[in-house]
Formats: structure tokens, sequence, C-alpha cells
């Protein structure tokens, strides 16, 4: 048992429905039993009743849940910064290079590495990744993600057309390599499994059917979604019987309460209703829409129709792996929008980077708040004294200007610690 003690803040309520400072929760102490959160309360009311337990002190800077992002790409680690380019040249000359290297398990072992630790040490304990086209490579992924106890959703790439060819699969290695990779990690600790075709433009009716059949396994669905508008048009032109670019999931019956979609940039309303009437969530990816010029995420309407929206750092397209600064980029977007945008407030930032996530990954029974029973993963941000975030948080008003300084301010260098279910990470 440790007591921690510090300015604990969490978001148990939901601010897009109600008042947003309702939706906000502070408190003092949280005691943890096992990696769980056994009861929360006043520093001198849990030491009196549980004498003798050691109190670990957090002094300074704000404990909040760990991070959920809702999309990232293992492979991409080492592809970050390719800026000028829109979406489907990015791919050709940036991404998709990168992650054909992925074929030697060596090289990616290195980068899964690489991936997890940086992930890990910019608070993220929660993440539905997008994984490799190569099975050996999603082992060695999986393997890594178990060692460190990180909370992870992944699965093995799909596609059978128009990427370069060493990135193909047939239906058939697809639905063999899945199934496998499914035995073997899907509900496994904190593991789970994610049907994860690349996008409809690369992957055939035949490969959305076999993805289809392995989703009846009980497993996660993701894949990408009205990103960039010269990928719909492909799409369109690819499935000229669809109504739109959801549809060609949802005749294969892919929309679904445990699918994410990410991005959904470009929607219409009958797609954000199918989105709503199924379940379905979508992965906001803000310094990804930016950095490719995809375009301005309508959240308002996604609200609105009753869609639930997560935050995605999209790494490599993303500008980096911390998710205040993915929820940062949200706000400024929803700011450029003028009347169209729905204006953010720091407890709608905390909750987007925190619960949004559990929720759309069909965790939050687990994880995303502190409520006592949930997994013990959190973030201590606590910046070098005498940072412009130090300075700023000296002269915070009150917890929520003190998120309002922190979503602005903080960088991944202010993670001062991370627990993932109650053991803290060794690479911070
Ligand atoms: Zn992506």
């Amino acid at each position: 048992m440790t007591i921690y003690t510090g300015t604990i803040v969490d978001t148990p309520g939901d601010p897009f429905h109600g008042d947003p400072a309702g939706a906000l929760r502070q408190d003092e102490a949280l005691l943890v039993t096992d990696g769980v959160i056994a009861a929360r309360g006043s520093l001198a009311a849990l030491r009196a009743a549980h004498p003798g337990e050691p109190v670990t002190r957090l002094d300074g800077g704000l404990l909040v849940p760990g991070f959920v992002d809702a999309h990232v790409h293992y492979p991409q680690i080492r592809a970050i910064g390719g800026l000028g380019l829109p979406l489907l040249d990015w791919l050709e000359q940036c991404a998709l290079p990168e992650e054909a290297k992925l074929a030697d398990p060596a090289y990616a072992r290195a980068v899964a590495a690489e991936f997890l630790d940086n992930l890990i040490a910019a608070g993220t304990t929660s993440a539905l990744v997008f994984g490799s086209h190569f099975a050996p490579a999603m082992d060695e992924l999986f393997t890594a993600a178990e060692q460190r106890g990180l909370n992870m959703t992944s699965g093995l790439v799909l596609s059978d057309r128009i990427l370069r060819p060493d990135l193909l699969n047939s239906p058939e290695t697809a639905l063999a390599d899945s199934a496998d990779l499914i035995l073997r990690w899907h509900d496994r600790g904190r593991l789970r499994y994610a049907v994860t075709p690349r996008f409809s433009l690369s992957a055939s009716d035949e490969m959305l059917d076999a993805c289809a059949q392995l989703l009846g396994k009980g497993v996660w669905f993701t894949s990408h979604i009205n990103e960039n508008l010269a990928e719909i048009a492909t799409v369109a032109g690819l499935f000229p019987a669809a109504q739109h670019y959801l549809d060609t999931y949802r005749r294969h019956e892919l929309v679904t309460p445990r699918s994410v979609f990410a991005h959904n940039v470009h929607p219409d309303d009958a797609e954000l209703t199918l989105l709503a009437e199924h379940g379905a969530a979508v992965a906001h990816c803000p310094t990804s829409n930016s950095a490719l010029g995809s375009g301005l995420f309508p959240l308002r309407r996604h609200v609105e129709r009753g869609v639930r929206v997560a935050l995605g750092s999209d790494v490599g397209a993303g500008a980096g792996l911390f998710l205040p600064s993915e929820a940062l980029q949200a706000y400024f977007m929803q700011q450029l929008l003028g009347p169209a945008g729905l204006p953010l407030t720091p407890v709608h930032l905390l909750y987007l980077a925190t619960r949004a996530g559990a929720r759309a990954l069909g965790l939050d029974e687990r994880v995303g708040d502190f409520a006592v029973g949930k997994d013990f993963d959190a973030v201590w941000l606590r910046p070098a004294d005498g940072s412009t975030l130090a300075v700023n948080l000296r002269h915070a008003r009150d917890t929520t200007d003190a998120l309002a300084r922190i979503f602005t301010l903080a960088t991944p260098a202010d993670v001062a610690a991370v627990w993932l279910r109650g053991v803290r990470a060794q690479s911070v």
C-alpha cells in the first residue's frame, strides 16, 4: 500500500455535456493497493485510516490520470518531421519507406523500444497503436509493451493494393497471421488486439471481408477515414457503389462500438449520424491535421451528433507524442474555426487527453480518471524551478487556471514521473 499526496486532478464528468467546471474533481491523497486506487480523500483521513503506510509526497505541479492516445503509429517513431507534404505524398516519401524497414525483426525490436519508452516518457499510459505490416514486428511490439506494463491495443496493419509491394499481404495471409496474433496477445494482461486495415484506399472488399471475420473474435477495430480531400476522392473512385467513405467500412460491418476511426476531418452529416448510431468513436489528431494541411476538425458537429471523440498524436505525421500538445492544438483549431468552432476550456482539454480516450477505447471502467477501483495510471507534471511554466503555475488563480497554464506551456520535460498500474516507469 502507498498513499500518494499532492494536487490530484481528474475529470470524472463529461464537460461536453453540462457545465464544464462540474466535470473537474480535485483531491489531496490517493491510497493505492496492488496498482489499484483503494481510497481517496484528505491526507489526514487516509493516514488515520491506514497508519504506518508509506506516503509519497508529490509537491508542486499536478498529478493527473495517465494520458490516453487513441491514434499513434509505432513504425513511425523515427519518421517525425516530414513537413511540407500532403497526406498521400507524405505516406509515399516519409512514412512507408520507414515502415518497410520493420520487415527485419531486429530493426523492429529497436523501434518498438524507442517508441514505447518515448510514449511512456510523454505520460501516455494507454494507447490504441497502429501497428506494423509485418507479423514478427507485432510480436516485438506486444512483447515490449507487456514488459513495460503499457495498457495497449494494437494489431497487424492490413493492405492488399496501391501501397508499395513489400507492404502488401493477401486476405488469406492477413486472416492467418492476424488469427495467430489474436490467439497469443488478445486479452493477455493489459494487451488487446485491434484489426487494422490501413484505410479502405489500400484494402479491397475481400480484405475488408477478412477484417469482418476477424472482428467476430471479439477484438477491436481501427482505421483511417476522411483525412484529406485527394484521399477521399480516390476512395470514392475505388468504391463506386459506396454512399460515402464510412460506407466502405459499414458495408462490411466494421462500424461498431469497438471501432475507432482516425481523423474524420471532412465527414458529411450522414457519416456522423451513422457513427453515432453504431457507437463508433473518432480519434482527432490536431498536429497531424495541421502539419499535413488536412483541414480543421469539425468538433462541434461531432459532439452535436453524439459521436465520441478522443485525441491521437498520429506520430509520425503528428508533431510528437505529448498529448497535452495535441489538446492545445485542438483548442487552437476550434478558435480558428470561429463561430463553427467549439470553444474548449482547460477542463475539456484534460478530459480529451484522459477520460475521452478511455471511453473511446472502452477502457473507462479501468482507467481515465482516479475513481476508487481504477488502475493507478498517473502522470506527475512538475516543471523545473524557474522555468516559464513554474513561474506561471506559481501565479495560477486556481486549479482550472493551473491546468490552462500546463496545457499551454508543458512539454515532455515537465513529466516528473509516470505510474503504470501502480508501478513507477523506469524510462522517465
Ligand atoms: Zn494515422
